[in-house]
């Protein structure tokens, strides 16, 4: 029979692969951060990084993140075929399969994640711009991409939860006659 794999296995590999590429949750928190700050006046950053690791708790999240970072790293060791090895040391701009995998996983969290995942792949924020930019042999093709779709996914993620909170709230001042909050701008 074959091996079912347990989930908290694979949570552990995606962490501790992530530490491995040098990439934190702080990391991925900053952006999300950045992203989401002018929409919510007062944002938190320990909110932010509740968002990141809830984003990687997603099977699809984690099995894109394990495909992706095993190609950088035998892309690193020279280990992959050719062609595929020279596409993926070289960051081919028209290989397109590293954005494909990252994409995959933010439809689940809804336009806002689509967009900002846009966004990230032209802006390159915070560890995404350090990963894109080749530094020694290491090869990030794929991370860069992967870091971007968990970030948006997370920012999405989070700008739906503040404003459910933002309605309790309302909710709950609504019934007490005490002033009702807005948010600063809508995403
Ligand atoms: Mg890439």
């Amino acid at each position: 029979m074959k091996r079912q794999v347990p989930s908290k296995e694979v949570k552990e590999a995606v962490l501790s692969r992530l530490v491995d590429r040098g990439v934190t949750i702080e990391d991925i928190a900053e952006i999300v951060y950045i992203m989401q700050a002018p929409y919510n006046v007062g944002i938190k950053k320990s909110a932010c990084m509740d968002s990141v690791r809830a984003v990687l708790e997603k099977r699809e999240v984690q099995h894109a993140i394990l495909v992706g970072t095993e190609l950088d790293r035998l892309a690193e060791e020279g280990m992959l075929s050719e062609p595929l090895q020279s596409i993926v040391e070289s960051d081919e701009g028209l290989f397109g399969c590293d954005e494909t995998l990252a994409l995959g996983s933010v439809f689940g969290y809804g336009s806002i994640a689509v967009t900002t995942f846009g966004h990230l792949d032209k802006q390159k924020i915070g560890v995404i711009k350090r990963l894109d930019t080749k530094q020694g042999n290491a090869i990030h093709t794929f991370l860069d991409d992967l870091i971007a779709s968990v970030a948006a996914s997370a920012s999405s993620r989070l700008a739906h939860r503040l404003r459910d909170e933002l309605e309790a709230e309302n909710e709950r001042a609504a019934k007490e006659g005490r002033i009702q909050k807005t948010q600063d701008k809508n995403n």
